[in-house]
């Protein structure tokens, strides 16, 4: 049985100012019924981690270099996520792969390196609104899937994230039918490259505009273990009903 994840991505959003939502957040599940993570900017994850050492609460990170340590300014390694108390990075967000001009390739060498790491990848997959309107979306999924997801991928070192690239901070969302067929493909080509049972395991999240408002339709869904929220998880007001809907 796999357990639900409500995992947030703060993105560059959050100064010391924003740890009391983390503590309201603490306070406000003290026993959850699924795993929450918290994915604050970097320059946070040493206090956010500190702050939530005795609870539930998980804090991770939103992006790693795929070396472990180097002449690469401004980067940060898994190792140094790991060391400052992140357990899992959010890999391959579309916002990376735009900003950054980050490939499938380089995001599963990231991967790679998170594992070593120790660090649960969260690797992200995801259409833009041309290619969805194109009838591409499958192809797009599975070229992202195929070339992000090292070969160390397993059910307890991998998350994959549904984000289609249009439903990101639009208050779009795909119909529960999109959803559906994407998850259910994600499920299918995992299990044709790692076998049924680790493909059984992997958790599967939809990120895109998820609010309490369309959290319990979407939860609602086989095969949709959980979320990627942006914008709703930066105050506990918003995030706190999502993870109530996914207990
Ligand atoms: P929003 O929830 O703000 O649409 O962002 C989704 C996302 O990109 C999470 O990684």
């Amino acid at each position: 049985m796999r357990r639900k994840l409500a995992a947030g991505n703060w993105k560059m959003n959050g100064t010391n100012a924003s740890l009391t939502e983390l503590q309201a957040l603490i306070a406000a599940h003290p026993t959850p019924q699924v795993d929450i993570l918290i994915c604050p900017p970097a320059t946070l994850i040493v206090q956010a981690a500190g702050l939530s050492a005795d609870s539930p609460l998980m804090i991770g990170a939103q992006d790693c270099h795929a070396a472990a340590s180097g002449a690469h300014t401004g980067d940060i390694s898994a190792p140094m996520l790991a060391d400052a108390g992140a357990v899992a990075v959010i890999l391959g967000h579309s916002e990376r792969r735009q900003d950054h001009a980050e490939s499938s390739t380089l995001v599963a060498a990231k991967a790679t390196a998170a594992h070593a790491a120790h660090l649960t990848a969260i690797i992200c997959v995801g259409e833009s609104l041309a290619e969805r309107e194109a009838a591409q979306t499958l192809d797009v999924i599975a070229e992202h899937l195929r070339h992000s997801l090292p070969d160390s991928a397993t059910a307890a070192n991998t998350v994959i994230a549904y984000e289609p690239i249009w439903a990101i901070g639009t208050g779009l969302t795909p119909s529960p039918a999109q959803i559906s067929e994407v998850h259910r493909f994600l499920r299918a080509e995992l299990t044709a490259r790692f076998g049924a049972e680790p493909a059984q395991g992997i958790r599967l999240l939809y990120g895109g505009s998820v609010k309490p408002a369309n959290a319990p339709e979407i939860f609602a869904l086989a095969d949709v273990d959980g979320a990627l929220v942006g914008g709703a998880s930066l105050t506990t007001a918003e995030f706190s009903p999502i993870i109530t809907a996914l207990e």
